[in-house]
């Protein structure tokens, strides 16, 4: 489709330093029966003429899915020989790959018994670690191939799906690590032959194709920095990364609003027992705090709050994660092309380490969190007896469905973050994508909820919001009863939810009357997982921006996702009517 010639292409790839290691796919070749046969070697000879302006020297050949092709290791091989024959006169190098759903070669091991038995030297093969995991084939055997029968090595993960493998790996396809296939088992595998050719990523995904190529650049490359970590010893060419800092949980979040919303956010702390504890020794910053959990509220006018609250609005511009190690963190996120951040700090202030996070926000790493209170703020007094809210429970962000792979891979890369199973949520108008990241304690959490619906809640946080951003903070607390009707007195009001909605959950699991009554007059929302049970109430959005929710967890791990389809619908039905989207 490309308006210039093939000698273009290659002269371009060139003057970018770029070298082309392959050709491919040429398709349908082994085993066809005449005249095809003929045919598939006069059109091998139109495609080494194209690498001859390409100026590449392999042509990958993937095996044959033509109805029309025969089986037989014996009549591959000796098309393969023929083939190997014409490469050489040219120079050129053929490797064959098995498709994981060839008609009659679906395994790495049977194509490389064709390559053996093709005995030729411009005959070799190609492994793909997506066809050799996705079918779950041992891959020890990759091991007695010799290295310079390797010609080319291509890496793709993949989500685990019930999909049919040819549909699975034409649209999911990931970057190392984004999935869950055992790839660097797989590469180990390859090393251990001796291999050293390239490593071609082999993406096919739809995500990829909608986002910026930019963040899948550097999300290639975050990948294989941390694949060659992961393999240590085995490819020990690069200075090992820091470990993946400890988390400990949240230190602090972080909101940049207006002067006049500033007052407003306040006001909603207070109602929901927050107290404000502190007022920066030099800006316009207030923290707030309840419990563990810490908030800060910056209207500072010469500030990267300033700037963020410009392009998004009031919303949260910071998260800070306690960490164990602050510059361990900072190295292996810099190690992993993490944009790092730098602010202006007043004398005797403390500089907060930082990077770049969804949505140009920032990610702060705080060791010894307390430490920036004593330095930076000025303490006020407060009484707090009265705290209901111990801690964050969670953090989500929502982003465009194509970002979500790039974020997981960042969080997951740098922070001692696990994923959880991918959720699919029913808005109103469409589904949302929900990935959860956990840390082993339970003491982060961070959602990312993704949709590629125009119209979702998530998709139109993401319109009106200007880009990527936290949607909600959960809070956690011990008895949410008592903690409600405590802000309630307080004046605070919550999401309605639909009397329908607690007869469902009066059928389905036969509360106490009091419990029952207790739910449906408090607007709390109720699950249960096995024995562990799940409370949640959120508060009306602020600004039809971004909202709280509070949680009482008692034994129970997941994020009450049979209830974010009320919530959702009950939120529409809240947020201002649909604008006419900006151009
Ligand atoms: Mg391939
Ligand atoms: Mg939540």
């Amino acid at each position: 489709s490309f308006n210039g010639s093939p000698r273009d292409v290659g002269q371009m790839c060139r003057d970018l330093g770029l070298t082309i290691c392959a050709f491919q796919p040429f398709r349908d070749f082994e085993g066809m029966p005449e005249p095809q046969r003929a045919r598939n070697f006069a059109r091998a000879e139109r495609k080494f003429d194209l690498m001859g302006e390409l100026q590449t020297d392999l042509m990958l050949v993937c095996s044959n899915i033509s109805p029309a092709s025969l089986g037989g290791i014996d009549r591959a091989a000796a098309d393969f020989r023929e083939l190997g024959e014409r490469a050489a006169m040219r120079a050129l190098r053929v490797g064959y790959e098995a498709l994981a759903w060839g008609l009659h070669v679906n395994d790495y091991r049977d194509a490389w018994e064709i390559v053996r038995r093709a005995d030729h030297r411009s005959i070799g093969i190609i492994l793909d670690s997506f066809h050799a995991l996705a079918p779950s084939f041992p891959t020890m055997a990759i091991q007695s191939i010799p290295a310079d029968r390797i010609f080319l090595v291509q890496l793709a993960d993949a989500p685990k799906l019930g999909l049919d493998v040819l549909s699975w790996s034409r649209h999911f396809r990931c970057f190392p690590g984004q999935g869950d296939l055992p790839v660097a088992g797989f590469v180990e595998a390859v090393l251990a032959t001796g291999y050293s050719g390239p490593l071609s990523l082999e993406i096919f995904n739809d995500q990829f194709r909608a986002g910026s190529a930019v963040r899948t650049a550097t999300d290639g490359l975050r990948s294989l920095i941390l694949l060659e970590d992961q393999l240590g010893k085995a490819a020990a060419q690069v200075p090992a990364l820091q470990p993946r800092a400890s988390s400990r949980g949240v230190g602090f979040v972080e909101f940049a609003v207006s002067e006049a919303k500033a007052s407003e956010l306040a006001a909603l702390l207070g109602r929901l027992g927050f107290r404000r504890t502190g007022t920066h020794r030099s800006k316009d910053v207030e923290r707030w705090s309840q419990g563990h959990i810490e908030l800060v509220i910056n209207c500072e006018p010469d500030s990267f709050a300033h700037s963020h609250y410009l392009t998004h609005g009031a919303g949260v511009c910071a998260i800070a994660i306690d960490v164990d190690s602050a510059g361990a963190a900072m190295t292996r996120a810099e190690a992993l092309k993490a944009h790092t951040f730098h602010q202006p700090v007043g004398p005797g202030e403390l500089e907060i380490p930082a990077i770049r996070g969804v949505g140009g926000s920032l990610l702060y790493f705080l060791e010894g969190a307390g430490k920036n209170w004593d330095v930076d703020f000025e303490q006020l007094d407060s009484d707090a007896s009265t705290d209901r809210l111990d801690g964050v429970d969670h953090i989500s962000q929502s982003m465009p469905y194509d970002e979500m792979l790039s974020w997981l891979l960042f969080y997951t890369g740098i922070l001692d973050l696990k994923r959880l199973p991918q959720m699919e949520i029913a808005d109103p108008v469409g589904l949302v994508q929900s990935q959860a990241l956990i840390n082993a304690g339970e003491s982060l959490r961070v959602v990312l909820n993704g949709s590629s619906a125009t119209r979702t809640l998530s998709a139109r946080f993401i319109h009106e919001f200007f880009g990527s951003g936290v949607q909600h903070v959960a809070f956690s607390c011990n008895d949410i009863l008592s903690a409600v009707a405590a802000m309630r007195a307080r004046g605070a009001d919550f999401l309605k939810i639909p009397d329908n909605y607690y007869d469902d959950i009066e059928a389905k699991y036969g509360l106490d009357d009091a419990t029952m009554a207790a739910l449906r007059q408090n607007q709390i929302l109720y699950d249960r997982e096995g024995e562990g049970e799940f409370f949640q109430i959120y508060t009306h959005a602020f600004d039809d921006r971004f909202f709280f929710e509070i949680v009482e967890r008692r034994n129970y791990h997941g994020f009450g996702a049979a209830n974010a389809a009320i919530r959702l619908a009950a939120q529409t039905r809240e947020s201002r009517p649909l604008a006419m989207p900006r151009s």
